[in-house]
């Protein structure tokens, strides 16, 4: 046997070994699918029985039933309170923002109120008593 037989023949092993793992790895794949396929048909099986029976248990699987019973009901009220906590936080982050027009308005509107218009010269927006334009008393201030 020459080298390249020898490699050949490694190469041929690998194959096999390689071709050997993918069935493994079909077989478990389908145990993983049977099990997964159990488990949903054993938690259907037990979510009817549930239902049918929750009011009136086997002696068996009172206990697990009861609780069962306050799981459902410490759930409901976690689903309550995510709830409130969602309606609050929607509530906090849908808060209008000021519209251009209302920041404009009272950015305009501030300076206006804070002065009168001088009833001597007409300069407008006086802040003080006495017009920064003639000098004379501002009405009203
Ligand atoms: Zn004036």
């Amino acid at each position: 046997m020459g080298l390249l037989d020898n490699v050949k023949a490694a190469a041929a092993g690998v194959t096999q070994k390689v071709s050997g793992n993918v069935d493994l790895m079909g077989i478990n794949s389908q145990i993983n699918a049977a099990e997964k396929e159990i488990n949903e048909l054993f938690l259907k099986l037990g979510a009817a029985y549930f239902e049918a029976h929750k009011n009136d248990p086997d002696d068996a699987l009172k206990d697990q039933m009861a609780v069962l019973v306050e799981k459902e009901k410490a759930l409901a009220d976690l689903r309550n309170a995510a709830q409130t906590k969602k309606a609050e936080t929607a509530a906090v982050s849908f808060a209008p923002p000021p519209t251009p027009a209302q920041s404009v308005g009272q950015s305009g509107a501030a300076p206006a109120a804070a002065g009168v218009t001088c009833p001597h010269c007409g300069a407008p927006n006086q802040p003080g008593k006495f017009c920064a334009r003639c000098g004379k008393a501002v009405a009203g201030a």
